[in-house]
């Protein structure tokens, strides 16, 4: 199935010269979410994953039909603020000021083997973020996948994930 047809574009969201893919087109055709979830599935199946930790909001998605399916659990990384018990934080570059993310502390340990998803990768920094709380945490092995990239945007922070070799579905 070609994804990337079923990702819509909405051109100036949120803010003017933004192109934003919209993955709501994608998520309504059950042959498309199932097609992401299986592809992701087939390429980690075998790797004994034991967390998938998906970055809000739209991680969530199939963050939690991956960890059913790859017999995981799961653990939601989310923006300052949100998570009720202790947590791992990391602020990180945004064009204009800093964001923050979070993790609760207890929500890995040293032997789990994690699945880091998220919709969509741009800068990287979110990603560069959560990876960064997994090192502080201390697991056993870190794996990426995204649905998409945005190819033409590359940074430093972009680079670091790229070379932990992330399983992406639609450049
Ligand atoms: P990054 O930190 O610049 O890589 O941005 C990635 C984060 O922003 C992800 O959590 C995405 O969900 C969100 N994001 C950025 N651009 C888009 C877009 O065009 N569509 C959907 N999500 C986006």
């Amino acid at each position: 199935m070609n994804l990337k047809t079923k990702i819509r574009e909405i051109q100036d969201f949120p803010t003017k010269g933004i192109s934003f893919k919209d993955i709501t087109t994608l998520l309504k055709e059950k042959e498309a979410f199932v097609c992401v979830v299986d592809n992701i599935v087939e390429e980690f199946k075998t790797k004994n994953i034991t967390k998938v930790l998906g970055i809000e909001s739209r991680g969530f998605i199939f963050g939690g039909a991956l960890a059913k399916e790859l017999g995981a659990g799961f653990v939601p990384v989310r923006k300052k603020g949100k998570l009720p018990a202790e947590t791992i934080a990391e602020s990180y570059e945004l064009e204009y000021g800093v964001d923050t993310i979070e993790m609760h502390k207890d929500a890995l340990s040293s032997d789990d083997v994690v699945l880091i998803h998220d919709d969509l990768l741009a800068t990287g920094g979110t990603a560069n973020a959560v990876f960064n709380i997994v090192k502080k945490a201390g697991v056993k092995e870190v794996y990426f996948s995204f649905v998409c990239d945005l190819e033409f945007i590359q940074t430093p922070e972009k680079s670091n994930i790229y070379k932990l070799n992330p399983h992406i579905l639609v450049k």
